[in-house]
């Protein structure tokens, strides 16, 4: 079978036998990709730089078949950005790793995951060498991730009858996101500031740089938490 060569990033790399590591990465053109990286683990290894958690760059991949199964076997790489920095800031360090696990879970082999790829490759930049805190790009992230997933909860109408600017807001997540009161009289309110982030995270440029505070940044962050897991599960 012929080598092929992707952009990709590394999601996930899981220590296999004495020096063997198999990875998980994401591909723009190929959505997720699983491979083994064979003697990446020893110090002389081409394929140590590679086989690293948020490794990005081109990767050289041969496709093998065994008795049962088709593998990718990792050849070599050319890496663009390792992002070194996130792994000495451990709050950079844990919302990095919170998001190549959103990553892991939605994607799947054979996918286009062209935006996907490049809000992960800006979020993990931001991780690395900017001056924003790790949690305010965690919300930036997940507010964009409703909307590349197709998933983008409700806001300014209700979800369920369509009533625009409902007063007061509530919110459900199971229905959709905003509700209203005629609707849900059970569910509860929700902050205006945390929409109003939200809003500002779709439209925000690269920069990600934002005018809400850190505490709306923190509350829509947790309520886009819990509206994922909801809308995904
Ligand atoms: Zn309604």
């Amino acid at each position: 079978m012929p080598d092929i060569t992707l952009n990709a990033v590394v999601l996930r790399a899981t220590n296999y036998r004495e020096s063997d590591r198999m990875l998980t990465l994401l591909s723009p053109e190929r959505g997720r990709i699983d491979a083994i990286a064979r003697g990446c683990r020893k110090s002389t290894s081409r394929l140590l730089p590679a086989s690293q958690l948020f490794a990005s760059g081109e990767f050289l991949f041969s496709e093998r078949k065994n008795a049962t199964t088709q593998y990718m076997s990792l050849r070599s790489a050319y890496i663009h950005d390792a992002f070194f920095p996130i792994a000495s800031n451990y709050d950079a360090l844990q919302n990095a790793v919170y998001l190549l696990e959103w990553c892991l879970r939605v994607i799947q082999p054979g996918q286009n995951t062209e935006e996907l790829f490049s809000l992960l490759l800006t979020s993990l930049t931001h991780f690395a060498y900017g001056d924003l805190r790790p949690g305010r790009v965690t919300a930036v992230f997940l507010a964009r991730l409703s909307v590349v997933l197709g998933v983008k909860p409700a806001i300014d109408a209700c979800a369920h009858c369509g009533v625009s600017s409902p007063v007061p807001r509530l919110w459900d997540a199971a229905m959709g996101g905003v509700v209203c009161k005629q609707c849900v009289p059970s569910a509860p309110p929700v902050e205006s500031e945390a929409l109003d982030a939200f809003a500002e995270a779709l439209t925000c440029d690269a920069s990600f740089a934002l005018k809400a505070t850190d505490q709306a940044m923190r509350s829509m962050r947790t309520l886009m938490m819990r509206f994922l897991d909801c809308t995904l599960a």
